[in-house]
């Protein structure tokens, strides 16, 4: 592809836990900071796609605990995930990046529908796309479509950025003293040991197309432009 100056061009996946800062909502604090750590690497040269979750709002494994039909839960989350793309849209526009959302359930007041080559082209003229609605399809994740996205439109890697934990490691670091980080991490072991801090399916379809994963905390002051820039921050999950 023809990237940015460095011709670099990333897939950030931004967990909707980290949005609503451990509540339900947007915490505005963390979503300026994370929109301007972005901008910064945009003016480094880096094109930046980003799919955004959706758990601050729904989820929809959650709401079918609550008696709500799976798949209705489902598009509920979708629709939560198009609000934090807002959000985010808002505050790049306020940082000066142009941005645009593009989601996979039609609102077209709200986002343009998802079209990859229009994505590509915005990328290319230095516009952040954030893309909203997961797959718009019940029984995915915004996961395993950051792996999708990231392979239709080309990108170099796709950056998973996570709350309250900063890689992949042999065991939860909350509960384990003795749990490692991984700096390097393969597909097969994700998969085999169920290390994942995302689901088999996204993994999967990585491993199957060759797309690298690097698993980083998002709460670190510079984290954000750091994993953007192409900082070897958390764990690398790759062949
Ligand atoms: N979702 C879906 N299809 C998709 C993407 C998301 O059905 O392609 C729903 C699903 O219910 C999910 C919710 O949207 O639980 C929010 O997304 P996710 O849980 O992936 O967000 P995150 O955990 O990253 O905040």
């Amino acid at each position: 592809h023809s990237g940015g100056q460095n011709g670099r061009r990333v897939l950030l996946k931004l967990s909707g836990e980290a949005f609503g800062g451990g509540h339900v909502g947007i915490d505005p604090k963390v979503v300026r900071r994370i929109a301007s750590e972005i901008a910064a690497a945009v003016r480094q040269g880096v094109q930046v796609a980003i799919v955004v979750g959706g758990g601050n709002f729904f989820r929809g494994a959650q709401l079918q605990q609550a008696g709500i039909d799976r798949s209705r839960g489902d598009y509920m989350g979708m629709l939560g995930t198009v609000m934090n793309c807002l959000a985010l849209q808002d505050f790049l526009e306020q940082e000066g990046q142009a941005t645009r959302v593009q989601s996979a359930i039609h609102m077209t007041q709200v986002a343009e529908p998802y079209i990859p080559l229009k994505a590509i082209r915005h990328l290319e003229k230095g516009r952040v796309v954030i893309f909203g609605a997961g797959a718009g399809m019940p029984y995915f994740s915004t996961d395993t479509v950051s792996i999708q996205r990231a392979l239709e439109i080309h990108c170099d890697e796709v950056l998973m950025g996570k709350n309250g934990v900063d890689g992949v490691y042999t065991a939860d670091p909350n509960k384990d003293p003795e749990a490692r980080m991984f700096t390097k991490l393969s597909y097969n072991r994700a998969l085999v040991d169920n290390l994942a801090v995302m689901d088999a399916s996204a993994l999967s379809m990585a491993r199957d197309n060759a797309m690298n994963i690097r698993v980083f905390g998002l709460e670190g002051a510079g984290n954000v432009t750091a994993a953007l820039t192409g900082q070897p921050l958390g764990t690398l999950v790759g062949a």
